[in-house]
């Protein structure tokens, strides 16, 4: 990885030295480490171009004191046990090479989405998530429904598909502020 120079100067001019490159990553984030992973098992001479003086993106820590804070990610989103064949876990790791152990993953117990009125609880069980929206926002579940089976369907490897915000695609499917701001 490298880090981008302050001054903007060009690669030509920096310690790159006008090398070739088949692929530029900008981001030294979860993404951009994972694409340069890939790129580099299929054989393709890449860089990555990090503007900050560490990788990791929002994925980071911050330090006081001496001390470092992670404030980074604590949940792997789609946790499926060892062995789960075709999920996006278990591609993942496969893709990048990552043996499944090395993780050392285990269930989340329990967690909440918390506003001051209101609780969601989930845990790895989906089905367990929508009970609590159907319970806490029996008005909503119809559209919690379809919202949940238009991402199922979704394809979000269209290179030409165009930005959509989360609010306004929440706006489509719910009535309830709170529920939106919840799931936001
Ligand atoms: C507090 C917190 C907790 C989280 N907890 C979880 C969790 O439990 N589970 C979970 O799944 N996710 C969690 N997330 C979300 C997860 O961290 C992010 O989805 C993920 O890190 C995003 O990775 P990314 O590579 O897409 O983007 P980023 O992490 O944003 O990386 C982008 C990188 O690109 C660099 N960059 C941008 N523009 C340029 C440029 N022009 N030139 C050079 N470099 C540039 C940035 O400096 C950055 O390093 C959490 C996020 C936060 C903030």
């Amino acid at each position: 990885m490298t880090r981008l120079p302050e001054n903007k100067v060009s690669p030509r001019d920096s310690k790159l030295n006008g090398r070739h490159f088949e692929c530029v990553i900008i981001g030294a984030g979860m993404a951009g480490l994972a694409s340069g992973i890939r790129l580099a098992l299929a054989g393709k001479e890449s860089i990555i171009l990090e503007r900050h003086n560490a990788s990791g993106g929002l994925n980071s820590f911050y330090s006081i004191d001496g001390h470092k804070y992670d404030v980074g990610l604590h949940a792997l989103t789609n946790y499926v046990p060892k062995g789960t064949k075709g999920s996006p876990l278990t591609k993942l790791l496969r893709q990048l090479r990552i043996p499944y152990d090395a993780l050392e993953l285990s269930p989340q117990i329990h967690s909440k989405i918390h506003f001051p009125h209101c609780e969601l609880n989930f845990n790895n069980d989906f089905s367990f998530f929508e009970s609590q929206v159907a319970e806490q926002f029996p008005d909503e579940i119809d559209g919690f429904r379809r919202l949940v089976e238009t991402i199922r369907n979704y394809d979000a490897l269209i290179l030409e598909a165009k930005l959509i915000s989360t609010r306004a695609t929440l706006i489509q499917y719910f009535n309830n502020c709170l529920l939106k701001s919840m799931l936001l």
